[in-house]
Formats: C-alpha cells, sequence, structure tokens
C-alpha cells in the first residue's frame, strides 16, 4: 500500500488532467488527506505512452480503457484500500479515522507533540470528508 503524508493511499478508477488532455478512467491512488493523486505506478508506463499520442494527436479527452485492457484491476489494487463501490468509501475513510486513533494514543504515550498534531490534522482532515461524503449521499438520495 502506498503513503502519503502518512495517511494510507486510497486505489479508485478516475479521471486525470495531463496539461490540455482529460484522461478517463485511470487507475489511480488518492490521499483522502492531502487530495494528492498519483497515476497507480503498475500503469504508469502505459499512461505516459497514451498522453503523448493523445497530445500529439490533440485529443482533449481520452479513455485510459480504450487503449490498455485493465482487466487485472483487482490485483492492481490488490495492497490497498479499493473505493470501487461508493458504499465502501464512508468504510475506508473510517479505517483510517480508526487507524488515526489508535496511533494518537501511541503519541501521547511517547510525549510526541509533532507527530500528535499531525494525527490530529489527519484526523480533522477525514472526518471533515466522511461528514461531506454523508451529507452529499444525503442528497443524492433526497433527489433520487
Ligand atoms: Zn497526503
Amino acid at each position: 500500500m502506498g503513503f502519503c503524508c502518512g495517511a494510507g493511499m486510497v486505489g479508485s478508477v478516475g479521471s486525470v488532467r495531463h496539461q490540455k488532455t482529460l484522461v478517463h478512467n485511470v487507475p489511480i491512488m488518492f490521499c483522502p488527506v492531502c487530495d494528492r493523486i498519483e497515476v497507480h505506478p503498475a500503469i504508469e508506463g502505459e499512461y505516459e505512452i497514451l498522453v503523448e499520442y493523445a497530445q500529439g494527436d490533440k485529443a482533449p479527452e481520452v479513455d485510459f480503457t480504450d487503449f490498455v485492457s485493465v482487466d487485472n484491476t483487482g490485483e492492481l489494487f490488490e495492497n490497498c484500500t479499493m473505493t470501487d463501490e461508493a458504499a465502501s468509501f464512508a468504510d475506508v475513510l473510517k479505517q483510517q479515522i480508526d487507524v488515526a486513533l489508535d496511533l494518537l494514543v501511541v503519541a501521547k504515550d511517547l510525549h510526541d507533540e509533532e507527530w500528535r498534531e499531525a494525527l490530529m490534522h489527519r484526523l480533522r482532515r477525514l472526518s471533515e470528508r466522511l461528514e461531506n461524503y454523508k451529507r452529499r449521499k444525503q442528497v443524492a438520495e433526497r433527489s433520487a
């Protein structure tokens, strides 16, 4: 599993903008704390070739799955939390909150102020995200 700013990166499939080209359906990893997005390392090579091709072609949008068959998505995300199902995104966030809470206890025991601060920040971001997510979901359910 990849890590960013101490939090576990979450695996997903999403759209990535590369200069003027928007690439859809790219396996990515993102950090739920600082929103950093990374193209999944396993398909980085293919991604770069596709982007180069799309830019040469001046295509504003391309679909990653049209050029590269990603039939091993399961394998790709074997080692990290997957958010394929929207319903499980809340669970992923809750999991990360639990981990951060556990670590917070350790940080307190060690009197490691810097770490404690970082964890508090991470917890705030994660719970904000969870709240926003729940709110969005409620709205979606109401309008459905
Ligand atoms: Zn991060």
